[in-house]
């Protein structure tokens, strides 16, 4: 498969997959029209993709789902319950797909894996062509068994590093977000991050890329310095940093 973040970060997220049979987005945080230039901007027109996948309904992973979908009738296919949160920004009669369990897309696997943050439900994905697997791991407070089990898995990982916790203590931001955003509902900081990838690193991780990252409350160099020193530096090629307003390069994998 290959892939590319269209858009990472608190103000909106997307992500574009293509595998050997089939184009998919897992989630729309940004207006239609921005993901419809992002995907230009790689070459593929939105009309192509298959269906839209859905994390969880916040707004910064949901916003021009309604939008896109409807304008390219593209199925969008979430838990249930995400689907009943995003009702009002669907048209009646739009394609959607409910699932519950480990489901199959064309020739991709996605295995969802509950992830703890104020909205509910909120997933991760396994995603795997053949024995190959990207772990898409964002929008979660706390780092628990199940998910370091499902992040063992990747050849390929993308890990939120969302904050650094004295820019966001001593930021702009009210109390109750700072204690939200640091909660186990909330956000995982680039301590978090690099906790995590010490205790899963395996010798089949080819490349971590470190996203969701706060524009307020955190930089591109202090996530990566900060995740190096739980890594050593040695291990500087392999992780790489994600901003905003910035589409990625096409990673293969
Ligand atoms: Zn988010
Ligand atoms: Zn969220």
């Amino acid at each position: 498969m290959k892939f590319c973040i269209l858009a990472s970060g608190s103000k909106g997220n997307s992500l574009f997959i293509e595998s050997a049979y089939g184009r998919f987005l897992i989630d729309v945080g940004l207006s239609a029209r921005q993901i419809e230039e992002r995907l230009q901007s790689v070459g593929v027109e939105a009309a192509g993709i298959d269906a839209i996948i859905l994390t969880h309904a916040h707004s910064d992973h949901v916003r021009g789902v309604g939008v896109l979908a409807y304008r390219h009738r593209i199925p969008v296919m979430a838990h249930p319950d995400t689907l009943d949160s995003i009702t009002p920004l669907l048209k009646p009669g739009q394609a959607v797909l409910p699932w519950q369990q480990p489901f199959q897309v064309k020739d991709l696997a996605f295995t969802p894996f509950p992830l703890s943050h104020d909205c509910q439900p909120t997933f991760g994905f396994v995603i795997r062509e053949n024995s190959r697997a990207l772990v898409l791991c964002t929008d979660l407070g706390v780092v628990t068994e199940s998910v370091r089990e499902q992040v063992r898995q990747a050849d390929m990982l993308i890990l939120e590093s969302n904050h650094d916790p004295d820019m966001l203590m001593n930021g702009p931001y009210p109390w109750e977000l700072k204690e939200r955003i640091a909660g186990r509902a909330g956000h995982l900081s680039n301590h978090n991050a690099g906790e995590l990838l010490q205790e899963v690193l395996h010798p089949r991780l080819q490349r971590v890329i470190l996203g969701h990252l706060s524009e307020e409350n955190n930089t591109p160099n202090l996530a990566l310095v900060t995740v190096l020193d739980y890594l050593g530096s040695s291990r500087q090629e392999m992780v790489e940093v994600i901003e905003q307003k910035t589409v990625s390069a096409m990673y293969m994998l």
